[in-house]
């Protein structure tokens, strides 16, 4: 079995929660145990290592998670942390329970306070994207996105049940504050009518020519999916406009909401869990520090954590001219 230099890492989970997480605590810890480290769980995000909430994690620890959804872990949003008072207790902490590098599964917020924190005390990490927004750089897919998106469209065909029984015009509001890549996969995946994302400028004649030439062409129901962060108005303002526009037609809203969040992990988030996790143990084993690990075409890749946290994921215009096409 290899020996690391590395005697004892962190892992914590910080931000908004999402499937697949337990599956990449899972990983890094089982990574530790194979390369003989020890690994510590702290509970709570950076509120855990300020409140020296932590307690070392074996390879049986860790069993039946790999299948549940949220975090064992738990995570938050630390107010303290933002304080340079309590990143020193962090520091304490840490420094007195024998860390050398720290794993954060999160979002660029979660980057972020990494990052600050790695200047002011030199603490190693690597960042590992769990969120399901899937809005980070330097990955095609964040841990939770998949497990999100075949909610959403489980929920949508339900829907859709209901919608052609009642000739009814339905928007769905699905997460995605400033993105819309739930969205738009899961309107393609579910036959949307129109998806309307906060990246592309969508204006309310053009609905209203969509939803009129859906009817024109013989359609009896119509599904407009909606993404959390629409500019041009939430779900029920745009419900409002379109029943003003259309007095015969029978709209309903419906919103998604914590069920996207929610849920056991596929199968597709589990080994990218998997994945992410060894590589940010062998990464801290190797040195590396500043980075996020993620899968790009396939393999595994790590970018500088600047990157990840400033740039963006473009929506792919490909999948916005297919949804268009299909909903012909
Ligand atoms: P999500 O995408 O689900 O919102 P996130 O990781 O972006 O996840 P945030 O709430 O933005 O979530 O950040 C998580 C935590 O990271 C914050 O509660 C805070 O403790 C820490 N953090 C964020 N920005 C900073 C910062 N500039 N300085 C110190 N800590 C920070």
């Amino acid at each position: 079995m290899p020996e690391a230099s590395l005697k004892k890492i962190g892992v914590l989970t910080s931000g908004g929660d999402s499937p697949g997480m337990n599956a990449a605590i899972r990983a890094v810890v089982r990574a530790c145990a194979y390369y003989q480290i020890k690994c510590v769980g702290v509970r709570m995000g950076y509120e855990g290592l300020i409140q020296n909430q932590m307690s070392e994690l074996g390879a049986r620890s860790v069993k039946h998670i790999i299948n549940r959804g949220g975090t064992f872990l738990q995570t938050a949003r630390s107010k303290e942390f933002r304080t340079k008072e309590g990143r020193e207790k962090a520091f304490k902490n840490l420094q007195n329970n024998g860390i050398e590098g720290l794993v954060v599964i999160g979002g660029d917020g979660s980057f972020t306070g990494a990052t600050v924190f790695h200047e002011e005390f030199g603490l190693p990490f690597i960042g590992i994207p769990g969120t399901i927004d899937n809005d980070i750089f330097g990955t095609d897919y964040t841990i939770g996105y998949d497990t999100a998106l075949n909610t959403a469209i489980e929920a949508i065909d339900r829907i859709r049940d209901s919608a052609t029984s009642h000739n009814r015009v339905f928007f769905v509001e699905v997460m995605g504050r400033d993105a819309g890549f739930i969205a738009l996969s899961s309107g393609i995946a579910s036959g949307a009518q129109d998806i309307l994302i906060p990246e592309e400028n969508d204006s309310l004649t053009e609905l209203f020519e969509t939803l009129q030439k859906s009817e024109q062409s013989g359609k009896n129901s119509s599904i407009v999916v909606v993404a959390e962060g629409e500019e041009l108005g939430n779900v029920f303002e745009l419900a409002k406009a379109t029943e003003k526009r259309f007095p015969g037609y029978d709209v309903r809203v419906t919103v998604l909401g914590h069920i996207q969040r929610g849920g056991n992990p596929t199968c597709m988030d589990r080994v990218l869990a998997s994945r992410l996790g060894v590589a940010a143990v062998e990464a801290l084993i190797d040195g590396k520090t500043d980075l996020m690990a993620g899968l790009r075409s396939n393999r595994i890749v790590f970018t500088p954590i600047q990157d990840a946290i400033k740039k963006h994921n473009e929506i792919d215009q490909e999948l916005i001219k297919i949804a268009k096409i299909l909903a012909v």
